[in-house]
């Protein structure tokens, strides 16, 4: 397999973990992070390091992005320095933040523009997946971009699903996380209640996990809300930026999330009390201190 130039933006604790895969499959690899610190491991271990995303996607025939919103992804793409101002021609640009629609539609007619292609990628899986290859990419755009891009994507992943044209693998990523901020917010407050109400907390949180609510996620939080351990796995303030984004792209088709106007309801609390940096279980703080 003859292996294309790929440069991968974003070296957080979702991006560090993709970028070695590829580096450790055997991709020529170029990284950039806004705060250099992140970079040198990735260095280290043979990666070439770019001082701005333009100087590292340069020549660059595949360009991966994952920073942490809207604000992040302009800058990275179409900033003074962003990719966008020089890309090679055929480029395929692959975004696997978790965004607007609007955002990513607006960046495919950038891209295209100028020569390039888009596709959206947001992936499901946390820290852990991504250091193990094993996330699932949500994917959005056209056919013969993603058989280009397959094979860097199977080094990050377990699962790949094509979902439409640009633009459809970010609108599933709503819809995924805003069940995902719903379930979570729901937990809380029913770990907070189990814990005041003088029930045996492990025989009642049991009964949730082993039961109909125990979800993956409602397991692996319900673990983390007791020890408690909010080492960040995906940070809170992350998923605040999620749910009022989902909320966001529903209400521009129409539809009204209750639900998750309530979950955000929860994490804005939690980023108001100073919870933002943590992992999201740390949603159930403002809770266990607060009697409403
Ligand atoms: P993270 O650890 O906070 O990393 C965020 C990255 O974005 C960092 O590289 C950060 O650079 C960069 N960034 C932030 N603002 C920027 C700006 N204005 N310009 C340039 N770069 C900027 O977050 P993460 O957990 O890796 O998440 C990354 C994306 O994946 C987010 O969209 C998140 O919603 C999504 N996601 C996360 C998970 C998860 O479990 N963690 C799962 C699925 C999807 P610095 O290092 O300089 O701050």
């Amino acid at each position: 397999m003859s292996f294309p130039r790929v440069a991968f933006l974003g070296l957080g604790i979702m991006g560090g973990g993709m970028a070695r895969r590829l580096l450790g499959a055997g991709f020529p690899l170029t990284v950039y992070n806004r705060s250099p610190a992140r970079a040198a491991e990735l260095a280290a271990a043979g990666a070439r390091v770019g001082a701005t995303p333009r100087a590292a996607a340069d020549g660059a025939e595949i360009v991966f992005s994952m920073v942490a919103d809207d604000v992040a992804s302009r800058e990275i793409w179409l900033g003074a320095d962003g990719v966008l101002a020089d890309i090679a021609p055929g480029a395929v640009l692959v975004e696997c933040s978790t965004l607007t629609v609007a955002w990513v539609t607006e960046l495919a007619q950038a891209a295209a523009a100028r020569g390039g292609e888009l596709v959206d990628a947001p992936v499901t899986g946390s820290k852990v997946a991504a250091a193990a290859g094993e996330l699932n990419f949500l994917v959005g755009g056209s056919a013969a971009a993603l058989e280009r891009i397959r094979p860097a994507l199977a080094a990050m992943s377990r699962s790949i699903k094509h979902l439409g044209p640009a633009g459809s693998g970010a609108r599933v990523k709503l819809v995924n996380n805003f069940v995902c901020g719903v379930q979570v917010a729901a937990l809380a407050e029913a770990l907070a209640w189990i814990e005041c109400s003088g029930l045996d907390r492990a025989a009642a949180l049991a009964v949730l996990t082993e039961g109909a609510p125990g979800s993956p996620l409602v397991k692996q939080l319900a673990t983390r809300m007791t020890a408690p351990d909010y080492t960040p796995n995906f940070l809170l303030r992350l998923m605040t930026k999620d749910l009022g984004y989902a909320i966001s792209e529903a209400a521009l088709q129409g539809r009204t999330l209750v639900t998750a106007s309530a979950a955000l309801e929860r994490f804005r609390a939690a980023v108001a009390a100073g919870n933002g940096e943590q992992d999201m279980a740390a949603v159930i703080e403002p809770l266990r201190k607060t009697r409403e």
